[in-house]
């Protein structure tokens, strides 16, 4: 895109999924608004994830507002299917979507905001910010990480297990990345995974659809004020076939973590040393939202604090798709149409009143 200034009522940021799910609700509005990305084609995070990603729930469970996912020849789509969904849905829907554009900061002015990118400065009256966290890998802090000799590298950059093959590898993190990246590595790799507790696996039956419904009975239930015992939770181990086939081969077993890091390897916390050659974290990622530091409205744990999904600090800007934190089940391809469409309502309500 050319270097230049434009004006809009709205500037979304970010064009993955939750992204699309605004633009569909904006569309529907007389409100004028670009949608920017800095990715060079649709897919958002899809775009990023390993070759055999997969969704964990069935296509008719895993769609946006308007408009279902066709159905896949597998049960669970895998990530190209999800990447052609998105690219479809934005071009089915005419949504305005400037690529490769990246936002670098976004300032108070007179009529709003200021927002200068990588391809020039948009001028707005609100802001939506829908930027996912999977450009924000989060590793925690191990003492003498910096000496390890061997690879490191974060689950946002693995791709497959080829280039494994042979080694001796470290998997931290008890999450579905940790669990479906280890499945793999395992097959070519010798692996140990460390988690900082047990993970939890979900039973066989349960897949992302039975989790989500389950959440819901749990939102409404909530609501309600009344409690329900909780059956898993998004974030649980759901035993896709990789995952139930580590467990079959007896690999899917973990340690608590190590107490620092050697030059080659690690030291537990019984004193004994083990030698590794790469270390693959899946330790999950952050709110990718640093553009918005001039506005002060970052928390330290690089959160915004939201009541529903606008800011709580800052009128004007609004925050989809970041998980609980900025509606229930928003992070999802199913969950994130009830939040957009919450907050695409509130800011035409906003704008209305701007305008008086
Ligand atoms: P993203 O997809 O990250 O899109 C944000 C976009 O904003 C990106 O294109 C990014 O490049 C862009 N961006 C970021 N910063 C800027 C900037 N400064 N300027 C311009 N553009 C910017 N979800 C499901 O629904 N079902 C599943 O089965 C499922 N399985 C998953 C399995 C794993 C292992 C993982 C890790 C995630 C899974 N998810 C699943 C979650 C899903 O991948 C993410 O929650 C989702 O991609 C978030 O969408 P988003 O649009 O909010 O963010």
């Amino acid at each position: 895109m050319k270097a230049t200034s434009r004006h809009v009522d709205v500037v979304v940021i970010g064009g993955g999924q939750s992204g699309l799910a605004v633009g569909y609700f904006l569309n529907r509005s007389k409100v004028s608004f670009a949608i920017l990305d800095e990715q060079l084609q649709p897919g958002g995070a899809w775009l990023h994830g390993w070759d055999s990603l997969k969704l964990f729930s069935p296509a008719e469970h895993s769609s946006l507002p308007g408009w279902m996912m066709p159905r896949s020849e597998n049960e669970y789509p895998g990530k190209q299917e999800v990447i052609d969904y998105l690219r479809q849905y934005e071009e089915r829907y005419k949504l305005p979507v400037y690529r490769p554009v990246c936002v670098k900061s976004v300032q108070h002015s007179e009529s709003g905001f200021t927002v200068e990118t990588s391809a020039g400065t948009w001028h707005t009256k609100a802001i939506i910010c829908a930027t996912g966290s999977w450009s924000k890998p989060y590793i925690p802090a191990y003492p003498n990480a910096g000496i390890f000799k061997g690879q490191q590298i974060h689950s946002a950059h693995y791709q497959s297990p080829e280039p494994f093959t042979g080694q001796k590898v470290l998997i931290v993190g008890g999450g579905n990345s940790g669990a479906q990246i280890l499945a793999e590595v395992s097959k070519v790799a010798q692996t140990v995974w460390v988690t900082e507790r047990e993970p939890k696996l979900l039973p066989d039956e349960v897949d992302g659809r039975y989790l989500f419904e389950f959440a819901t009975r749990q939102y409404k239930a909530k609501l309600e004020g009344k409690t329900i015992e909780p059956a898993g939770s998004l974030g649980d181990v759901v035993m896709v076939a990789s995952v139930k086939e580590a467990r079959d081969r007896n690999v899917l077993h973990s340690v608590r973590p190590f107490s620092h890091f050697t030059e080659t390897g690690v030291q537990w916390p019984d004193g004994r040393q083990e030698a590794f050659d790469a270390v693959i974290w899946c330790t999950g990622f952050r709110p990718a939202l640093d553009f918005l530091k001039d506005l002060d409205v970052l928390e330290p744990t690089g959160k915004v604090s939201t009541q529903g999904t606008q800011a709580i600090k800052q009128p004007g800007l609004w925050l989809v798709g970041y998980g609980s934190w900025t509606g229930f089940a928003s992070a999802t391809l199913i969950g994130v149409g009830r939040s957009a469409r919450a907050t695409v309502d509130e800011v035409k309500a906003w704008l209305e009143q701007q305008d008086h």
